[in-house]
């Protein structure tokens, strides 16, 4: 018999109980952010440093978490709504930019690794910083910023769903879905996407248009959001979780819809032209893009976030999703 939701919940729970005695505050990555800053000033002073990623997007940073930066200018950042370029041109820039950086961050912290990425969709530089927090830096590019914001203005909607988004988060990284272990084909990002697309499907959320989110009214290094336990001993989580993955399971038509957080409603694959045809033109363009398990990006243009999800790899979702309810998000194993 598959454990009830209050066991799953409790699970769950125990799973994270380290945080309690963690600070969780992100004044912790204030020291980064300073760090990097002084950086980009040595660079260009009129550039802006925003932090992304899971420290905004939950309020709260976990320890072992990467930090995403973003070097903004003045006019990126008053043009808070504009579409971000992605030409050829526009990457060179960014390229170049983040060469110099990642020689002053060479030069100021010369024990620190910097790697910089050129062959990914955005130029990026990876920071391993030793004892302290890893970054990722990537210049012009408000996508991010706002994609985040986005995601926390969701969360702070109903702030205990982030346990749900955390649940999935660690259960993704151990079961080697998330792209960021190796076999993984759908992120962090990904992932919390699929969350909200739920819990939009369930009337659990409000919808979010997403151009109301603008860069000129976010904060750079995003306010803490204090994480409370969850609610009646994780009954409510373990409910959620066994419906979140029902719902992936049963309830979502992979083969027809889209998880969309760009209109409230239905957003099926024929609306986006993400069908079979789109996936032979790309493959004769040298791309591999798959719609096998379509997650719309709500800002950059045409972008499906599960385009590394094959066949296999859908299965394998599958697969785990099925796994996962036995396992309480592999939390008992
Ligand atoms: P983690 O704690 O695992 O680092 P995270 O919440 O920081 O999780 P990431 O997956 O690292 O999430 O994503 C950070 C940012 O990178 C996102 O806000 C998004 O802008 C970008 N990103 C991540 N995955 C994709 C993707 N598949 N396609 C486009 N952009 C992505
Ligand atoms: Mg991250
Ligand atoms: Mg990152």
């Amino acid at each position: 018999m598959p454990p009830t939701a209050l066991i799953v919940g409790q699970s769950v729970m125990k799973a994270f109980q380290h945080l309690s005695t963690q600070d969780l505050h992100t004044r912790r990555v204030e020291e980064a952010y300073r760090v990097v800053a002084e950086c980009i000033t040595a660079v260009d002073p009129a550039m802006r440093l925003y932090m992304f990623g899971s420290t905004a997007v939950y309020g709260v940073h976990e320890k072992g978490s990467d930090v995403d930066f973003v070097a903004l200018s003045k006019t990126d950042v008053e043009d808070g709504k504009g579409e971000d370029a992605g030409t050829q041109v526009a990457k060179g820039l960014q390229a170049e930019f983040l060469g110099k950086l990642a020689k002053v961050v060479r030069q100021k912290h010369f024990s620190w690794n910097v790697e910089e990425v050129r062959r990914t969709r955005v130029p990026v530089i990876r920071v391993k910083g030793g004892s302290s927090v890893d970054f990722d830096i990537t210049v012009n590019r408000r996508n991010g910023v706002r994609n985040s914001a986005l995601l926390r203005a969701y969360f702070e909607q109903d702030p205990p769903c982030r346990w749900l988004s955390m649940g999935v988060k660690r259960w993704s990284k151990r079961a080697g879905l998330n792209a960021s272990v190796v076999g993984g084909s759908i992120t962090s990002y990904g992932f919390n996407l699929m969350v909200v697309y739920y819990l939009l499907q369930r009337g659990a959320l409000r919808f979010i248009q997403p151009d109301a989110i603008d860069v000129a009214n976010v904060a750079p290094v995003p306010p803490y959001l204090p994480l409370e336990p969850p609610r009646n001993d994780g009954a409510e989580l373990g409910e959620q979780i066994l419906d979140f993955l029902a719902f992936y399971m049963h309830e979502f038509d992979a083969a027809r819809h889209v998880i969309s957080l760009s209109r409230p409603g239905i957003t099926t694959k024929e609306q986006l032209n993400w069908t079979k045809n789109a996936e032979d033109l790309a493959r004769m363009n040298g791309e591999k893009i798959n719609y096998q398990w379509c997650i719309e990006d709500p800002y950059e243009l045409n972008l499906n976030v599960g385009r590394n999800v094959t066949p296999l790899k859908r299965d394998f979702l599958r697969k785990h999703l099925e796994k996962a309810r036995e396992t309480a998000l592999l939390t008992t194993t």
